[in-house]
């Protein structure tokens, strides 16, 4: 059940008026709406919000995928509406990885290199089958799934993923830093 202000014990007018309870407004009103009223909020969502709004992604192309992650700048997906246009061509400048292709074994190092470099908060997107689990390339030269060498945020599944489906999944990232859910690898060494 929402609890409405005056559940908190607020009477704004008893000073006025000792022995009216509470009034319309805290009858009606909970902390959120009343927040979303008036526009308060905290530094701390002030600064997320603001890192949703400006996630700078790696420049950081594997395989056939990465075509699919370059349309995500046209004019057609337009990027650009999220401050996310700045694909950064230093690790030291983004703060989010987008691994769209297979990984090799042979990219595994670098690949860890980059996101070593990388600012924090970061955030890792596994986009596609082979990302994500190595997809049809069940051997021995592949990893199978990003997540085996860096903590993993978001997955998109699908061989390729459309840019829709990685609009989308930028979309649920945001949300979840929105919300306050923390970046994966805080949360994987919370949890080993
Ligand atoms: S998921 Fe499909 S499109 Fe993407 S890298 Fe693998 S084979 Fe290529």
């Amino acid at each position: 059940m929402v609890k409405r202000l005056r559940d908190y014990g607020l009477q704004s007018e008893r000073l006025l008026w000792p022995t009216k309870g509470p009034s319309r407004f805290e009858e009606e009103l909970g902390v959120e709406e009343l927040e979303q009223a008036l526009g308060l909020t905290t530094l701390e969502k002030a600064v997320r919000w603001a890192q949703t709004k400006s996630m700078w992604p790696d420049t950081f192309g594997l395989a056939c995928c990465a075509i699919e992650l370059m349309a995500i700048v046209s004019s057609r997906y337009d990027i650009a509406r999220f401050g996310m246009e700045a694909f950064r061509s230093s690790p030291r400048q983004a703060d989010l990885l987008i691994v769209s292709g297979r990984v090799s074994q042979k990219m595994a190092a670098p690949l860890r290199q980059i996101y070593d470099q990388m600012l924090e908060p970061k955030w890792v997107i596994a986009m596609g089958a082979c990302a994500s689990s190595g997809g049809m390339f069940n051997n021995y030269a592949i990893l199978q799934g990003v997540d085996r060498i860096v903590a993993v945020d978001i997955y998109i599944p699908f061989c390729p993923p459309r840019p829709e489906a990685l609009m989308e999944g930028i979309i649920r990232l945001h949300e979840a830093h929105h919300a306050g859910v923390p970046p994966a690898y805080e949360r994987r060494q919370v949890a080993t």
